[in-house]
């Protein structure tokens, strides 16, 4: 992820408003081209009326701001939301906006240029900007429910309802291209129940939270993890033949293993079991599944804490 540059500008909606297109910046006393503005603007709140995803709004922004700016690029992040969003090019120039509303994170935006905004140039920007100010934060809201629903809530990993969408378009993407291997990962943590018998229900919910954070860290961007069960998770490799998964699962359990985990100032040792399945054409997402979950049963039956290939 990109780490942004300490942010110029925030731009509070409450304040920020149309009426600002009347009064000259008096600054630098330069006049904002009206018409063409109050144009673009109407223009983009009927656009920005169409869509209930933050990304298509601000591309239709980007888009509508080129066409009166020469704006080469946007990048946009919002934390909570998980979104992050880069559009056209990088350049060299680039004007920072926090985009705020009665004190709620709307996110935080940067436009790039190749030159110098002018004056007349961020009044224009900072005229068109306040557009955002519904769609966005409607988006973003409708964004957050949708994500809600498909997470676990304990441990932020994607729910059950996330991995069956995901892995059947994995399945049928794979089959339609004829076989492109992915894999998964089942994992389940090792004598989780003496855990709990120990250090009671919530502290192995601690341990919960701190074995996804674990697990996130060493997984691509791009490598899905899902919470399959109470203690037993699934990861998708895509695009990843068996030995390279294999890879991936043995650095895991290394990870878990080294876990400085401490509940109440008491150290929690902590391992995870994993089998290892890649998808084998033609065979159905039930027939991966139980090969992946015969290979970590293999796994505990071995003595835990490592990881098994599926046959
Ligand atoms: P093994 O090494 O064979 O996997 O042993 P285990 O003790 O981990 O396996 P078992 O399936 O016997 O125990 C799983 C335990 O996980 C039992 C259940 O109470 C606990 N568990 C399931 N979901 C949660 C949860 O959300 N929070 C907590 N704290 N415990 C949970
Ligand atoms: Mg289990
Ligand atoms: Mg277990």
């Amino acid at each position: 992820m990109q780490k942004l540059p300490p942010i110029s500008n925030i731009i509070d909606f409450d304040t920020s408003r149309l009426p600002q297109l009347e009064v000259t910046r008096q600054r630098n006393q330069v006049q904002p081209v009206k018409n063409n503005i109050a144009d673009l603007h109407r223009q983009l709140v009927l656009q920005l009326q169409t869509s209930l995803e933050a990304d298509r709004l601000l591309s239709m922004f980007f888009d509508t701001v080129r066409g009166s700016i020469p704006v080469r690029g946007l990048n946009y992040q919002h934390a909570s939301t998980d979104l992050h969003l880069e559009l056209g090019e990088n350049a060299i120039h680039s004007m920072h906006y926090r985009l705020n509303h009665q004190g709620e994170n709307l996110g935080e935006l940067i436009l790039r240029s190749d030159c110098h905004f002018d004056e007349s140039q961020l009044t224009q920007l900072e005229a068109l900007l306040p557009c955002l100010l519904f769609p966005l934060r409607n988006a973003l809201l409708y964004r957050s429910v949708i994500l809600d629903a498909l997470r676990d809530p304990l441990t932020g990993a994607a729910n059950r309802v996330a991995m069956d969408q995901t892995l059947s378009r994995e399945i049928e993407m794979a089959r339609r291209r004829g076989g492109l291997p992915f894999s998964l990962l089942m994992l389940d943590l090792d004598h989780f129940k003496s855990i709990n018998d120990r250090h009671g229900h919530q502290g192995g919910d601690e341990v919960l939270k701190a074995v996804v954070a674990c697990l996130k860290l060493q997984l691509r961007n791009m490598d899905m993890l899902f919470r399959f069960g109470g203690e037993e998770f699934l990861v998708l490799l895509s695009n990843t033949p068996l030995e390279a998964a294999g890879i991936v699962g043995n650095r895991l359990c290394e990870a878990v293993e080294t876990l400085p985990f401490v509940y109440k100032g008491e150290a929690v040792p902590v391992s995870i079991s994993i089998g290892c399945a890649t998808y084998r054409f033609p065979e159905s997402l039930d027939d991966l599944l139980r090969r992946a979950d015969d290979a970590l049963y293999q796994a505990k039956r071995n003595g835990r804490n490592q990881l098994r290939m599926a046959i």
